[in-house]
């Protein structure tokens, strides 16, 4: 988990959690109902309330959860979700509807990629609406860096991989 710089945008605040994940027990970021109405659909929009956290956790299969128990599993939402679905098709910013796919194309077809900037000028420009669009109900920028990262060194285990292949 990356820390919160002083500097940080008044959209990357993490609020706290009202309540604990009940299934991984990490403590998540506390959302707006306006995040919740863009991403749970009708069928479980009463029953997650407006008091709800997103559980920040990769690994736990919990997207929203409330204090009374409630929770909202990977799969429930209307769109897939950064940190819990790995897929090249899912969004890593909503509000500008990058998937993952793109940055993995940039990466591997210049080595680099100017994603996060496009992504801070749209900002810059006042065009993101990340409380309403992004599941985590804030800005993106830090899952973008952390995919980028998770990409790059997927790519170097490959390199080492085939490197190995081709000494043997
Ligand atoms: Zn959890």
């Amino acid at each position: 988990m990356e820390n919160q710089s002083p500097d940080h945008e008044a959209c990357c605040r993490i609020a706290t959690a009202s309540c604990l994940c009940p299934v991984c027990g990490n403590a998540g970021r506390k959302v707006a109902a306006v995040t919740l109405d863009h991403h749970v659909s009708e069928q479980f929009r009463a029953a997650i309330g407006n008091d709800a956290t997103f559980c920040l956790n990769p690994a736990c299969e919990v997207v929203y959860c409330n204090p009374g128990g409630f929770v909202i599993r990977k799969g429930q939402t209307l769109l897939p979700v950064t940190q819990k679905d790995p897929g090249d098709e899912v969004l890593v910013c909503y509000c500008f509807e990058h998937r993952r796919g793109d940055l993995r194309r940039d990466l591997r077809e210049k080595g680099n990629t100017d994603i996060p900037d496009q992504i801070k000028k749209g900002i810059a420009d006042g065009r993101c609406d990340c409380e309403r669009k992004n599941p985590q109900g804030a800005c993106c920028l830090g899952n973008v860096a952390a995919a980028i990262k998770t990409i790059k060194e997927n790519v170097k285990i490959d390199a080492k991989g085939s490197e190995k292949s081709s000494a043997l």
